[in-house]
């Protein structure tokens, strides 16, 4: 079976004294360790090398993006190449506020993908579709797309260092999640696309979370469906009910 996999993605939020502050609370939290739950948290690169020197190392710190260039003359970018060498071990990429504000394409997705996992990163690729897309009946017709893209990037050997994210762009920020039928259904579809289209093997063994108004009160009914494997949480990252999410899942 697969561990269950909670990442926190801080976004751009927060100040030298709310880091601090959200460290210590998850510090001080009894949160299940390793063994039981892969926990990450993602804040914004500023702040990456100071919450990897103060947190607890039961969690693991992750970048919400990277470029797709390595070192040179990329102005205002990361490489993968110097957030390793900073002590980061994995990577959020395409989350869907870097396909529609920073207007990312599959295919800068999938070069930041490749090159990520060449570096050796953990790689958190972010799929979803719009609510216009899912009421027309066209979330799979967005979806897999966006898989192949991803897909085509990871080498047979890489996919253990790849958790996809499921989020629904109509669930992020809204307060209106996905019913545990609908992540159900949709990662349920996910998983036998990657069973067709990469192997039964990765399928069985690929985590995929859910993403898109995850709070405490609603992640236990979300997380007892059979294909979702944990959560990419972001409003209820940066307060202590992350914990509570953490706990309940593990
Ligand atoms: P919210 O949990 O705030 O809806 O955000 C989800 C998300 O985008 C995590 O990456």
């Amino acid at each position: 079976s697969r561990k269950p996999w909670v990442g926190g993605n801080w976004k751009c939020n927060g100040t030298k004294a709310s880091v601090d502050a959200l460290i210590k609370t998850l510090n001080e939290s009894d949160v299940p360790d390793k063994t039981k739950c892969d926990v990450i948290v993602a804040p914004s690169h500023i702040f990456l090398t100071h919450v990897l020197s103060t947190i607890n190392p039961r969690f693991v710190v992750s970048a919400q993006d990277c470029n797709q260039f390595g070192n040179g003359a990329y102005t205002g970018s990361h490489s993968p190449q110097m957030l390793k060498d900073c002590g980061i071990t994995t990577v959020i990429i395409g989350h869907s506020e870097r396909r529609d504000v920073f207007r990312e394409t599959d295919e800068e997705i999938g070069q930041k993908i490749a090159l990520a996992l060449k570096e050796g990163f953990d790689v958190v690729p972010c799929i979803g579709e719009h609510l216009a897309e899912r009421q027309a009946g066209k979330t799979n017709d967005v979806l897999f797309p966006q898989m192949k893209a991803i897909a085509a990037n990871v080498k047979p050997e890489e996919w253990s260092r790849v958790v996809i994210a499921y989020e629904p762009v109509w669930a992020i920020g809204t307060g209106v999640v996905a019913t545990p039928q609908q992540a159900q259904d949709t990662q349920k579809d996910l998983r036998e696309w990657i069973a067709k289209n990469v192997s039964e093997e990765v399928a069985k063994s690929v985590r995929i979370v859910y993403g898109g108004s995850v709070n405490g009160a609603n992640s236990s009914e979300l997380s007892s469906q059979p294909d979702v494997d944990g959560f990419l949480v972001g409003g209820a990252s940066l307060k202590p009910e992350f914990a509570t999410i953490v706990k309940n899942i593990a």
